[in-house]
């Protein structure tokens, strides 16, 4: 059985794609951190210009409209920091300018652990496959917690070089790790709920979808609700 990590980073950055999925993948635990004192931060790639499936909407408002959610969410969840790299939705790529940017926030906020999407999670069951963009930040994260940012000759002009001890890689495959989300299960939900312009379903339904998912890892993990992740720890 895979083990349940209760201790809280001092500090945490959760790198993802797009406005929505630090709650969707890990918005219990980082809010169960940011409760326990951790300085929690959340770095999104894109702009989410392109998540809607209307095509009257103007992306460029879309992308407005997304970054006023993705603060409001912050803030429930009590992040000490948002921040936004602004890449168009959907064509971002794993390039040395992405690598960089992510290297000057990891030495700059200098996280004790990083929270991102596995990217060799690619097949979820028969109807959905992992997103082009959560694939490319995953893969992103990892090149530039180890080596990039852990090494001074990469990116000198970035600041000091920083060592992530711990890595959390969400919507995994092969969880080995889980953390208990009871106590934020709730204010995960409420986090989502900010990301108004990606919800077509009534609170109550994504209330019951949050809770369900996170009692589904709880089984696992022995506890009421929990996330779960493949932790790493980048050798020194
Ligand atoms: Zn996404």
């Amino acid at each position: 059985m895979a083990e349940r990590v209760d201790e809280v980073p001092a500090s945490a950055l959760a790198i993802y794609a797009h406005p929505d999925d630090p709650e969707v993948s890990c918005g219990g635990t980082l809010a169960r951190w940011a409760s326990a004192g951790s300085s929690v931060h959340v770095v999104v790639c894109t702009q989410g210009d392109k998540g809607s499936s209307d095509p009257s909407v103007r992306p460029s408002e879309l992308a407005d409209r997304r970054a006023k959610e993705m603060a409001a969410a912050a803030e429930v969840l009590g992040l000490a920091g948002h921040h936004a790299l602004g890449h168009p939705d959907g064509e971002i790529e794993n390039t040395v300018e992405l690598r960089s940017e992510l290297v000057a926030l990891l030495r700059r906020i200098r996280p004790e652990a990083v929270v991102c999407p596995d990217p060799t999670a690619v097949f979820f069951g028969p109807s959905y496959f992992n997103h082009h963009d959560h694939r490319v930040v995953g893969w992103a994260a990892l090149d530039a917690v180890s080596p990039a940012a852990a090494q001074p000759h990469y990116f000198p002009e970035a600041g000091q070089a920083h060592a992530v001890g711990t890595v959390f890689l969400s919507g995994t495959l092969e969880p080995d790790v889980w953390v208990d989300i009871s106590e934020t299960v709730e204010r995960k939900a409420q986090a989502l709920l900010c990301h108004e312009s990606q919800i077509d379903e009534t609170a109550e339904w994504l209330r019951t979808v949050v809770r369900e998912r996170a009692e589904e890892a709880g089984r696992q993990a022995g506890v009421a609700c929990a996330e779960g992740f493949r932790l790493f720890r980048p050798a020194r």
